[in-house]
């Protein structure tokens, strides 16, 4: 077994830690990001950079490189109700440098990062090394202990960040449990060929019995069906015919392309999980990203919100850091920063879950469009109350001054 010695061990490659990594590396501080697979090649995870993202990228000064990188960019949201068309959020008047959502795929922006991370001397990241247990000392977390393509490998640290996600070895092993919110509903992927006539701004289709996003992605449509929570099983049941009926009378634009899909191994079944730690550190460890709380794609805010987590993690511990481990004080801060954007931006999605997407889906006959749609119509400045809620969030993070000055350590 080798032995590695460092001041942060972060667990889990994901833009949580690659974000954090990236910042306390930049700050002078020595840091390891382990991640379990070879690459950040996986199935779809979101691919959404908000404004809120791209803010935290220009004031590091990343932000023209990471946009040289193909993306697409959305000024507004779309939401089809039978045949009416609305237009839901509008990003253009959003106080931030960028007014857009940015399309990208999630392994580009992960690569962007760890290129961008290993220019400094003081990062280091681990591919194939998977985070399996705590070392803990004296009621302190040390370390960790990590499986290695050629072996074991001790990591001793004075802080480990698991940001491995919302099936966290490092919660569990901390034994951390987290409160669970009922989830009505899970989600089916696959993609759906474009034509260049389409139209390039996402759209949500919704009616009674179902709920279809898709995604404008450049050569393809990525779409999102939802259904409720289980169905899955009953769609394939029923077969591949009656999947892709079903989908015709919904895809819109796009009816004459659901044959694209050819077997079910072309669409993936992403379970939704909506949860919650109560406590997020304990000496020697804190957790952030979905590691903390797992979000809902609803809103597709989960990637930004683990990007804030990082930033503030970054901006509470770096100074404690430099000089050594930080105390349970100083972990439980970022805590105190954090748990109230991911609490109240769940809220609002298990609330949106329940009593829009679900009742949708559970609703037979037709769908009127609720009030709350139409008075965006009419209203279009309302518009930008959604763009603000989705694009920025609450409590959006900024990169403090001093992590911004402190001198950059170089290669
Ligand atoms: C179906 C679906 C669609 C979504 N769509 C969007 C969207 O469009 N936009 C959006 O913003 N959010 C979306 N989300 C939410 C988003 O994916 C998450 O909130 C976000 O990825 C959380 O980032 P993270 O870094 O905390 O965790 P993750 O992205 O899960 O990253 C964790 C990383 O840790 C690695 N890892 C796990 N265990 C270990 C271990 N033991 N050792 C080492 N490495 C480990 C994993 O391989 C992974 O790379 C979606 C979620 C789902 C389920």
């Amino acid at each position: 077994m080798s032995t590695l010695t460092t001041r942060c061990v972060i667990a889990g490659g994901g833009p949580a830690g690659m974000v954090c990594g990236y910042l306390l590396a930049r700050a002078g501080i020595d840091v390891i990001v382990l991640e379990k697979h070879a690459d950040f090649l996986r199935d779809f995870r979101g691919d959404t950079a908000h404004p809120s993202t791209l803010e935290v990228f220009h004031e590091l000064g990343l932000l023209s490189d990471f946009l040289a990188l193909p993306h697409q960019q959305v000024r507004h949201l779309h939401m089809e109700i039978g045949n009416q068309r609305f237009t839901v959020g509008d990003f253009t008047h959003l106080p931030t440098y960028c007014k857009f959502i940015a399309l990208m795929p999630q392994w580009d922006l992960l690569d962007f990062l760890a290129r961008k991370a290993k220019a400094f001397p003081n990062f280091r990241l681990l591919m194939q090394t998977r985070a399996a247990t705590l070392i803990e000392e004296r009621g302190e977390v040390a370390g960790l202990h990590a499986q290695a393509p050629d072996g074991e490998v001790e990591i001793r640290a004075d802080l480990v960040i698991g940001a491995d996600g919302r099936h966290s070895t490092i919660r569990d092993r901390a034994g951390f449990v987290p409160r669970e919110f009922g989830v009505p509903i899970d989600v089916i992927w696959f993609r759906l060929p474009l034509e260049a006539s389409d139209p390039t701004e996402p759209v949500a289709r919704i009616g009674a019995g179902y709920f279809l996003v898709m995604l404008y992605r450049g050569d393809y449509w990525q779409c999102a069906f939802v259904v409720p929570k289980g169905g899955f099983a009953n769609i394939q049941r029923e077969g591949l015919s009656a999947f892709r009926a079903r989908l015709a009378a919904i895809a819109g634009f796009a009816v004459d392309r659901v044959d694209a899909i050819q077997s079910f191994d072309d669409v993936s079944l992403l379970t939704v999980t909506v949860n919650r730690l109560l406590q997020w550190a304990k000496p020697g460890l804190l957790c952030i990203g979905d590691a903390a709380h797992a979000m809902s794609p609803v809103g597709g805010v989960g990637i930004n919100i683990a990007v804030q987590d990082a930033v503030a993690t970054a901006n509470i511990l770096r100074e404690a850091l430099k000089r050594g481990r930080p105390t349970l004080e100083q972990l439980n801060q970022v805590q105190a920063r954090r748990e109230l954007p991911a609490r109240l931006t769940q809220t609002a999605q298990v609330a949106i879950q329940n009593n829009i997407v679900a009742a949708a889906l559970a609703l037979q006959g037709e769908l009127k469009p609720p009030l709350v749609v139409k008075l965006l119509r009419w209203f279009p400045v309302l518009q930008r109350i959604p763009a603000r809620l989705v694009g920025i969030g609450v409590r959006p993070e900024h990169v403090s001054r001093e992590l911004l000055r402190a001198k950059q350590p170089s290669a």
